[in-house]
């Protein structure tokens, strides 16, 4: 029988490149709940195509949605809307997988429904995992959840790390033999800009990342290092390890995806062509393997990997992710708060590249930390972590 799949933000990137895998295996996979927030075009052709059950778009969208719907005789598609129709798709019970590819704080919730509803769900999302880490996890034991990570450098952890890996106890501690992980990162398109430079930088500069094409934000996280902060915190959560632990090593070819070592002096790596669908076909199926169009890596074209340690006085972001991290609580969801709107303003010309992590280091400061205890006391951080920023963005900006 196929499995059923809701995607939530089918219209990103990672959405589309689901579909992609999705339409080269349709004997296993059938598409039940599409979401999107404003591409409403691109959705009603996905819709066409893949004939989803159920379409969710805000509100504010239903009506053209149903205009285009009835043009195109697909009346029988039902409308949801907002965050209590991500929700409703994500736990829905003929749905078997969610890919959670939302970007931002906005997908929390959706995600975290398909944890509690026990789905396999394939993480991208990986500001909902930063903002309540340890909520998340505990969900997903809880509700027997399948949460396997799409992030490429979590994925390819995840496929180094020893079987069974994740059934013992999370401590903190590295065990079964691994001693620390290797987050690789790209470095960005700004990797050898000085600081000067980097002052002056545009945002189409910044979105044009040198070997994974991706949406607006997380191209502008990878360009302030603030993704490999995500991901740092990311790794801990979902692998149990703390930042201790975790080394992120700068790697511009991305062909290794992350590594892991071990005790006895082993390091293992995964490598591949850098193209998501590797990582997303590997969750879909996981513990099996399925065909993807990436083709293998040809180590005769890629005859050079390089290394380096990241510059955290050119890239301070790392830095305050991993602050974040050791703090804990409340901290790493200020931090990504903080980020989601400096990154807007930088997109809208008004701050500078170099300002993003300056606001969020004045919101850390600024915004009072605490115990991460409840989904209600992260949204309220969240919340106040964004007015913060916001303040200190009108101020820069004036
Ligand atoms: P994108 O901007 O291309 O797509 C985002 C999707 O989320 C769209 O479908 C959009 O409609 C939807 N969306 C945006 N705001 C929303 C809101 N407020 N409410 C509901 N839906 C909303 O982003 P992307 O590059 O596909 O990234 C998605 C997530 O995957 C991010 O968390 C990113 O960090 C992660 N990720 C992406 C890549 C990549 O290669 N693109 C790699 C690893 C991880
Ligand atoms: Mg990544």
């Amino acid at each position: 029988m196929s499995q059923s799949v809701c995607i939530l933000g089918v219209t990103g990137s990672i959405g589309q490149s689901t579909l992609k895998i999705l339409q080269q295996h349709p004997e296993k996979y059938s598409v039940f709940a599409v979401t999107a927030h404003s591409r409403i075009l691109e959705l009603v052709e996905i819709c066409k195509q893949y004939r989803p059950k159920i379409a969710v778009v805000p509100s504010s969208k239903v009506d053209e949605l149903k205009q285009h719907f009835q043009n195109h005789n697909l009346n029988n598609i039902e409308i949801l809307s907002d965050e209590a129709g991500l929700i409703a798709v994500a736990e829905h019970p003929d749905v078997g997988v969610v890919m959670a590819a939302i970007v931002g704080a906005a997908g929390l919730l959706p995600t975290l429904a398909a944890v509690k509803a026990g789905k396999r769900v394939l993480l991208a999302n990986k500001e909902a995992l930063v903002m309540s880490g340890d909520i998340m996890m505990q969900a997903a034991r809880d509700y027997h959840a399948e949460l396997l990570p799409v992030d490429s450098e979590h994925n390819a952890i995840f496929q180094c790390l020893p079987e069974g890996y994740f059934q013992t106890e999370r401590t903190g501690q590295p065990k079964q033999g691994v001693s620390r992980i290797l987050l690789t990162a790209s470095g960005g398109p700004f990797i050898n800009h000085s600081l000067e430079q980097l002052q002056s930088v545009t945002p189409a500069q910044a979105c044009k990342h040198p070997n994974w094409s991706m949406g607006q934000k997380i191209s502008v996280d990878s360009a302030t290092l603030m993704n490999k902060g995500l991901e740092l915190i990311e790794a801990c959560h979902l692998f149990a390890i703390s930042e201790q632990f975790v080394t992120v090593v700068v790697h511009p070819q991305s062909i290794i995806h992350s590594m892991v070592q071990y005790v006895d002096g082993s390091t293992l790596a995964q490598m591949g062509n850098p193209d998501m669908c590797t990582p997303i076909a590997h969750a879909l199926a996981w513990p099996q393997r399925i065909q993807t169009h990436v083709p293998a890596l040809d180590l005769f074209i890629n005859q050079k990997l390089d290394f380096q340690e990241p510059d955290i006085t050119r890239f301070p972001a790392l830095k305050l992710a991993r602050q974040a991290m050791q703090n804990g609580g409340l901290a790493p969801a200020i931090l990504n708060a903080a980020n989601e709107i400096a990154v807007a303003a930088f997109l809208r010309n008004n701050i500078g590249f170099t300002e993003i992590p300056q606001v969020v280091e004045q919101t850390l400061n600024q915004v009072e930390g605490g115990s991460a205890e409840s989904i209600e006391r992260i949204l309220l951080a969240d919340q106040a972590a964004r007015s913060v920023a916001q303040q200190i963005v009108t101020h820069k900006g004036s």
